[in-house]
């Protein structure tokens, strides 16, 4: 038997998918909760609990966003070669249920050693979580784009309570309450997964169990190394954020490196599989300015909406941090009612774009978001507030950018990927992001607002105003040279839309 040939499930449910796929959709779902739950916090946290100034607090996020998403490359790696995904999704969320419990701990040492098990647990449950639902398709099943919206939506109904909840506990209550609620929800997912993963079938099991439980020196077996050796980075991870400056020569070796690594893959392959990598290459590197541009999210906005979003509705102030955490996900759950019509819709028509147009299309979505923010700072120059209105409706033009990359490069990754190194691939999908958010804080240390006049709308505001400008238009730029780039791209994916 080959356990690297994934198996196709039979027997779908009423929505056309197998039930695996809802069975993975609720792990995800409460492992983001937590996730999210966790990062609404983090900056309003350090900066007003731990007193950090806004530059470290912003290099902090960076360096914790990096190293959240740097991660899945070895997770990618150690399942595709050694775990396979199973065995890594429950010790990746494993490691985050202990560092988010970690978090809860009310001591200062806990802030950098839970960041530090969330990283390294993350590198394990999310680019398998992500490639095991691949797996439950052919390439070439039509079904497979809706099986990544209908996962991505799984995403975002955990995102969104999560954003909700722990930002409300976590500013309203008591910040450590809020860490904590996020662990007991990744406990939540992992018993999802431990009760369900059975159903599977040889998927995600390891390409070779053999060689897994062989000692490799004195009777302890490669996959016990595998997990000790993972613990034994958790001290460097807590040794890098005190020493963070470090992360800009980590982030663009490990860029190079990666880049250099999916080249040599590719020229040792056929030209057509050589092809389609280079196209994901593109496209992955595209999706690096993307997730720098749309994190500011979790960095600039989160503060941006605590000083200069009117957050009065009826009467009562709305906490800032649940309604910025809130909004993105809530978005994205509604949007992909409408992009799940979308698509079908337009490819019976004949007129769904193809990848890389929709790949464009996202960032001159996201210029706009960023301009009716600027706007609304235009118009808001008297109170320094602008409308909560405004702030949803910039949120609705930057979501629906993120519904036309983000799903859509879940699925690009498994379709142009050999299936040997589909995980790994995912992985790199997912370090394009950790590079675009540790852009991102870069970006975001661009709006660090002074001590004295933090408490005042009207002296805040134009910190904001003229970057996030800025980021429009250079979004919308983009954009557009992606889109004239997408005839080259295509003819490299082959027949692959
Ligand atoms: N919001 C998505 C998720 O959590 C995408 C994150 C990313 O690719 N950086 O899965």
């Amino acid at each position: 038997m080959d356990l690297t040939e994934p198996q196709i499930p039979e027997a779908p449910t009423s929505t056309g998918h197998p039930r695996q796929l809802y069975m993975l959709f609720f792990t995800e779902m409460w492992e983001r909760f937590s996730f999210y739950g966790m990062k609404a916090l983090l900056l309003a946290y350090m900066i007003t609990q731990l007193k950090f100034d806004e530059p470290k607090g912003y290099a902090i996020l960076g360096s914790y966003a990096a190293l959240v998403y740097t991660m899945p490359m070895f997770g990618g790696i150690m399942s595709d070669r050694f775990l396979g995904g199973r065995k890594a999704v429950m010790y990746g969320g494993i490691l985050m249920t202990i560092g988010h419990l970690v978090l809860a701990v009310p001591q200062d040492w806990s802030f950098f050693y839970g960041m530090a098990f969330i990283i390294c647990g993350n590198g394990f449950f999310k680019p398998n979580i992500s490639s095991l639902v691949g797996t439950l398709y052919a390439d070439n099943d039509p079904r497979k784009d809706s099986a990544f919206s209908i996962f991505y939506m799984g995403i975002n109904i955990g995102a969104a309570l999560g954003g909700l909840l722990c930002g409300y506990v976590g500013q309203q209550i008591n910040w450590h309450y809020g860490f904590g609620l996020a662990g007991l929800f990744m406990i939540l997912g992992l018993v999802v997964f431990a009760v369900g993963k059975k159903s599977l079938g040889q998927n995600g099991l390891p390409p070779n169990p053999d060689d897994l439980k062989a000692p490799v020196f004195a009777g302890v077996s490669k996959e016990v190394v595998i997990y000790v050796a993972t613990l034994a980075i958790i001290p460097v991870i807590v040794a890098l954020f005190h020493r963070y400056e470090i992360m800009d020569f980590i982030m663009f070796g490990l860029g190079a490196i990666s880049i250099l690594y999916i080249l040599f893959i590719a020229f040792k392959m056929e030209a057509e599989a050589r092809y389609k990598l280079f196209a994901a290459l593109v496209l992955i590197v595209f999706s690096t300015l993307f997730w720098a541009f749309y994190e500011q999210n979790a960095g600039s906005l989160n503060l941006f909406a605590m000083r200069n979003v009117d957050m009065h509705v009826a009467g009562v102030q709305l906490p800032a941090l649940s309604v910025n955490n809130f909004l993105p996900p809530a978005w994205v759950v509604i949007l992909s009612f409408f992009f799940a019509w979308l698509w079908p819709a337009l490819n019976r028509k004949g007129m769904e774009p193809n990848t890389p147009t929709k790949f464009g299309l996202s960032f001159i979505l996201v210029g706009m978001g960023f301009y009716v923010f600027y706007l609304g700072c235009q118009t808001s120059e008297g109170s320094g507030l602008i409308p909560l209105l405004t702030f949803i409706a910039g949120y609705f033009f930057i979501i629906c950018g993120e519904m036309c990359i983000s799903p859509i490069g879940l699925s690009m990754i498994t379709k142009l990927s050999p299936p040997r190194i589909v995980a790994m691939m995912m992985g790199i999908w997912f370090f394009a992001s950790a590079v675009g958010e540790f852009l991102a804080s870069k970006i975001g240390s661009l709006m660090s607002v002074p001590e004295n006049v933090v408490n005042n709308p009207v002296l805040s505001l134009p910190y904001y105003a003229d970057i996030l400008n800025q980021i429009g238009l250079w979004s919308l730029g983009i954009g557009v040279v992606l889109i004239l780039l997408g005839s080259v791209i295509r003819k490299w994916m082959g027949e692959v839309r």
